[in-house]
């Protein structure tokens, strides 16, 4: 049996349990870094806009979730990520709603009219690594274990997935994706739980080294940090956003 967690979390009517895909790229790009210019988000500022239909509270902290995602990122104190709310004249921008289940759109998107949707249900979606999760989708990652080196650290169970649900396991292209060269990461927040899409209780994946759990959901891996480094170019120098006013935010 699935959690009520896992069940809000995965999706099913979503590619990848919670990843959703512009239709021009539906059945093309796919893991880890994805590659391609319309990815990442220009000079790694994502405007957001959150929508009504969430208590005061809960958007007070969705915003201090993304607030702790630039600093864990920031390299020397220089945010090379930031989250503000968008201005008029923001083309690209994530749309924050309380929707059914989690989800969100992977990457920029850049030329693609749509609206960027970060699905966050309440509740069940907004929990710290939830937040975190959706949003490093949003900023152009997908699940770790789509890598196409998976195969040497993990085993899918095939026969344990839930019918129709085997896609979600699929494994992507060095051509599609980009693992940056870093390792293959078991406490990635992008990892599958064990028992993801399980059809009968059963492991649907497994590391292949023993005692090594997956899928936590506690905060990001030091991979994952690094990762979103790689990804954005932030050099040990750091790249210097311009300051801010994040003293309004979106209704
Ligand atoms: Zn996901």
């Amino acid at each position: 049996m699935l959690s009520t967690r896992n069940n809000l979390y995965e999706n099913q009517d979503l590619v990848e349990g919670d990843m959703l895909f512009p239709a021009e790229f539906a059945n093309s790009i796919r893991g880890v870094a994805a590659r391609g210019s319309s990815v990442p988000w220009t000079k790694g500022i994502v405007p957001y806009e959150i929508l009504p239909g969430y208590a005061s509270t809960q958007q007070a902290f969705i915003i201090a979730t993304m607030q702790k995602m630039e600093r864990l990122i920031a390299v020397n104190n220089y945010k090379c990520i930031q989250f503000r709310p968008r201005i008029a004249s923001d083309i690209y921008y994530i749309t924050i709603v309380n929707g059914q289940g989690c989800a969100s759109y992977v990457g920029q998107n850049t030329g693609v009219t749509m609206a960027r949707t970060v699905t966050l249900q309440h509740p069940g979606c907004i929990g710290e690594a939830h937040i975190m999760h959706e949003l490093l989708h949003a900023l152009g990652f997908y699940h770790e274990q789509s890598r196409p080196d998976r195969d040497d650290y993990v085993r899918i169970n095939y026969a344990n997935i839930q019918y129709g649900m085997i896609n979600n396991f699929d494994k992507y292209t060095n051509i599609a994706v980009d693992t940056q060269n870093t390792p293959y990461d078991y406490k990635s927040v992008m990892h599958y739980e064990k028992n993801t899409f399980s059809v009968n209780g059963l492991p649907t994946i497994e590391s292949l080294v023993s005692n090594v759990s997956i899928g936590q959901r506690d905060n990001m891996s030091l991979i994952d940090i690094q990762e979103v480094r790689l990804f954005y170019n932030c050099s040990a120098i750091g790249t210097t956003l311009p300051p801010i006013s994040t003293t309004t935010t979106s209704k």
